[in-house]
């Protein structure tokens, strides 16, 4: 059992596929290491070690500092070099890792092992005292703030005061003395602060830095962040220690990042920034602004300064095929971190790149069109839920705007809000209700709440890969990064740009696309589907056996769900059709009617237009199963409560007031989900159903004569018993031959019912008996199932999910221990009544992805869910079949 794993050029104790033990960076530094690639030789400590450390009190485990000692040993072979050692010192770096990228979360130290007297090592080394005294001055800044827990305001301050002296603005024109001068001013502060000196001695450095790894395991940013992607607390976070090398070492030194291809909109193209003579962090910190690695790129911003192509076209292209090989090698976009050391290559990190939903898409279907990876892996690798962000509204083309301000197009999508200039002032409004944007000079990982609860965000500095982008990105916010026109008060809660100010709490609308600010809200428009986005969905449809429905009872939302791709309606909620303003006071003067016949009366003015409303739902469904679903809520629903409304109705159906309160006190109920409602009206009232049922035979009847092949399915709501289900089918049958047989036509239709009751559930053996078809109404199943009413949940289910008792909201995702069992045992005793019964679900889990998993696994023959979710459920069905 090991707690260290060494890496060299050329070989390495670990691999990518240990991400467990030795975290992300680690696994991928050793198989880098494999591959030959140029990757500085070092050591990663394991995920065990800090998991040992967290569960025995913040100690090391045994042996650890004999394996690092090893280790370091073999790195001082390796290169050459001894740590400590004044002639020819060994720097290293400390990184955490840990499995599942956290960028920015963790803290990294530089140049570890730099003391008073190795510097003197670097500089007769390198024969450049001011780089090494660079070095150090960065190393007290960084193991200060990171280990010692000094913040780096101070540094700064010293820094800028020494400028201001000097009369310098860049860090790069200090000379050695200033910098000598700097850094025992650095010193001073550091002992002032702590009571003691900078630590000396590399050891002592060393231990520091990994108990500080560690630490930043459990640091506020790594909580919140682990807490907002669900990673577990346990798995503890690996330490890398690797040998330095310096992109700060001149002008033919330099650091940067890149993506093998746009990660924001998934163009095919090397994507990336860097700075020369500059070392570890600069690029992302946003300090400078970085260079350009393409020389297309370069042009492509309008750029002055020289892409790395062309300042460095040598090494550029040893970089552009080293990466080239990665993306083959992991059959995947990687996002790496490199190195340029006097024109020498090192790679520092690799990994599978974040990206958009909209680049995700493209390039799934670019690598699968290249024979990279199968469209069975191009369907896997996008997230279902990421069409939510894809299927957003985007600003309409033709909306009149006035433009503030624009920057760099850093996160996609359009949005509207308020604007805020504090991450704390976005999370109040946001809980508030409002939709905010939150306006920085440039973000850090202490802004991450406010990024969370913002619709958007806008930064004054930093480039496409600045923190701003990335998280941006990887939470799905719209983001304009870099919008250097923005002059921003903070303080006085103002931005100002090209003349005009704009205060706190005014609204302004940004895209994320186009990198364009603007005042006010702009109309926006449901956006187009791209080839990509038929594709993936083309291959999901080859590779799904589940059907798609969707709930829609409007002629609006069957057209949005039909052009989603919808094959056919699962549910048509039909109160909506007695809901209506005209129809509403026939509706109540059915209910206030004393006899069957004045029932009877009120009903057949409804009749017609009902009938019409099934006209346009069938015909938009020509050929696709439409399930209606008949009457469904209790009929207090539809009286007035209020005094006013009764008054109201009062004058307009010539009903006494006195008479509408009494009816209304009659109809009330303690428990009303549980009351008078579903089936148990079409069994007391069968006038309603029968009403419901003849205009709908009519319309179906008259569109088969225009040629049409309506499919209509007649669901019952709320059955629970055997004898119910009898009566119900036997009285839609008598209806639909009468129909039938006066039209003259032949007309196909099923008769079924709304599984939601466990007893109907328990006992679908029997239900079956009658039903050809059972839908899950999983909303009331769940409700009936753990007794916990939908409407009022919301009061206890999140300190229920917070204290670890529910896993997830029961009514968002599918409960398959609980809900899950009656599904199961329902759709097998069905089956055993009626071996092609039909089976689907029309609950909201019909569009939630890892539901769709199970109702796959449980053998249903369709899911029904909102029609913008069908796309969702379209991909979730096809990967639950890979
Ligand atoms: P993060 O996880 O936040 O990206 P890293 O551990 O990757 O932190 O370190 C940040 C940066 O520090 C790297 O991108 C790289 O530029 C620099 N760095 C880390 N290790 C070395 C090293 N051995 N030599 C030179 N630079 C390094
Ligand atoms: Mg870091
Ligand atoms: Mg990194």
């Amino acid at each position: 059992h090991h707690w260290v794993y060494a890496f060299a050029a050329g070989a390495a104790d670990g691999n990518a596929g240990m991400k467990n033990l030795l975290g992300g960076k680690g696994a991928n530094l050793a198989e880098m290491s494999s591959l030959g690639l140029p990757v500085p030789p070092g050591f990663t400590i394991t995920t065990e070690a800090c998991v040992h450390y967290y569960k025995n009190s913040q100690t090391f485990p045994d042996g650890l500092e004999a394996e690092v000692a090893e280790a370091l040993k073999r790195l001082e072979a390796t290169t050459g070099k001894g740590f400590g050692s004044v002639d020819n010192p060994l720097l290293v770096s400390v990184r955490s890792g840990a499995r599942a990228s956290m960028p920015g979360m963790m803290d990294t130290v530089l140049n570890l092992g730099l003391n008073d007297a190795t510097i003197d090592g670097l500089a007769k080394l390198t024969g450049d005292r001011r780089f090494a005294l660079d070095c150090y001055r960065r190393f007290i800044t960084m193991y200060s703030n990171v280990v010692l827990g000094v913040s780096h305001h101070g540094f700064e301050d010293i820094l800028d005061d020494h400028k201001d002296r000097l009369g310098i603005t860049i860090d790069t024109d200090l000379t050695a003395e200033d910098w000598t001068r700097v850094i025992a001013d650095y010193k001073a502060k550091v002992k002032a602060d702590l009571g003691h000196d900078f630590p000396q001695d590399p050891q002592d450095q060393l231990w520091g830095a990994v108990k500080a790894v560690f630490g930043s395991w459990m640091n506020d940013r790594a909580k919140f962040y682990r807490k907002m992607h669900d990673i577990p607390e346990d798995w503890g976070t690996a330490v890398n220690i690797q040998s330095m090398v310096f992109g700060n070492m001149g002008d033919t030194s330099a650091t940067g990042v890149a993506f093998t291809r746009n990660p924001s909109n998934g163009d095919a193209n090397l994507y990336g920034e860097f700075l020369l003579n500059a070392q570890g962090e600069d690029v992302v910190a946003g300090i400078r602004t970085p260079q350009a690695l393409t020389k297309r790129a370069r042009e492509e911003m309008g750029d002055r300064q020289p892409s790395m192509q062309e300042a460095l076209p040598d090494v550029f292209a040893q970089f552009e095929s080293t990466v080239d090989t990665l993306e083959k090698h992991y059959r995947d976009v990687q996002d790496v971190e490199f190195t340029v050391e006097q024109g020498k290559l090192f790679m520092l990190q690799t990994r599978n790149a974040k990206r958009t939903s909209k680049a995700a898409l493209k390039i799934a279907v670019d690598m699968a069109r290249e024979g990279l990876i199968t469209p069975q892996e191009a369907l896997m690798r996008i997230e279902p839920s990421s069409f939510d962000q894809l299927l957003h509204p985007m600003l309409d083309p033709k909306a009149e705007r006035t433009i503030i301000a624009k920057g760099l197009p850093a996160s996609p999508g359009a949005a509207s809000g308020k604007i805020v200039f504090t991450a704390d002032d976005a999370v109040r409004l946001a809980a508030a209700g409002e939709e905010v944007i939150l306006v920085r000079d440039e973000t850090s990982p202490e802004d991450i709440h406010g990024m969370h609860a913002a619709r958007a965000i806008v930064t004054a500095r930093g480039g496409m890969t600045s923190h701003a982008a990335v998280v941006a990105r990887g939470m799905g916010r719209p983001c304009v990064s870099g919008a250097g026109e923005l002059q921003i008060y903070t303080e006085r809660g103002e931005f100002s740009a090209r003349g005009q100010t704009f205060k706190y709490g005014d609204i302004v609308t940004l895209d994320g696309s186009t990198g364009e600010i603007y005042k006010g809200s702009i109309r926006m428009i449901e956006p187009e589907f791209s080839d990509d986005f038929h594709q993936i969905m083309t291959w999901a449809d080859e590779f799904r056996t589940l059907k798609v429905l969707a709930n829609a009872e409007t002629p609006t939302d069957a057209h949005t769900a039909k052009g989603f791709g919808a094959e056919g309606i699962g549910l048509c909620r039909t109160e909506h059709m007695f809901f209506d303003d005209e129809r509403i006071t026939a509706v109540r003067e059915m209910i206030l009617a004393d006899d069957e016949a004045g029932r009877r009366k009120a009903l057949a003015k409804i009749q017609p237009m009902q009938k019409a409303d099934f006209l346009e739902l069938l015909s938009i469904m020509d050929g696709l199963p439409v399930t209606i679903r008949l009457l469904d809520p209790p009929l207090h629903e539809f009286l007035p409560h209020t005094p006013e409304d009764i008054k109201h109705v009062a004058e307009v159906t010539e009903v006494s007031e006195e008479k509408l309160y009494k009816r209304t006190k009659e109809l009330s109920e303690t428990n009303p989900m549980l009351g008078w409602r579903g089936c148990r009206l079409g069994i007391t009232f069968p006038e309603i159903y029968e009403s419901q049922l003849r205009a709908l035979f009519e319309a179906a009847c008259d569109l088969v004569k225009q040629g049409k092949s309506p499919k209509p399915d007649i669901m019952h709501p709320l059955v629970a018993t055997r004898e119910e289900m009898a009566k119900l089918t036997t009285m839609t049958h008598a209806i639909a031959r009468e129909v039938i047989e006066a039209s003259g036509v032949a007309l196909e239709y099923k008769v079924g019912t709304m599984i939601e009751l466990p007893r109907a559930a328990l006992l679908a053996d029997r239900l079956a008996e009658t039903a050809e078809f059972f839908s899950f109404g999983t909303n009331d199943l769940t409700q009936t199932t753990y007794g916990i009413s939908r409407d009022d949940s919301g009061r206890f289910l999140n300190p229920y999910i917070e204290a670890g008792i529910f896993d997830k909201d029961p009514f968002v995702t599918l409960d398959q221990d609980g809900v899950g069992a009656l599904i199961k045992m329902a759709a097998e005793k069905g089956k055993a009544t009626r071996p092609d019964i039909k089976l689907g679900i029309c609950g909201e889990h019909g569009g939630d992805p890892a539901s769709i998993e199970f109702c796959h696994k449980a053998g249903l023959n369709y899911v029904s869910c909102s029609p913008y979710r069908v796309p969702v459920a379209r991909l979730a069905a096809a990967q639950a079949a890979i």
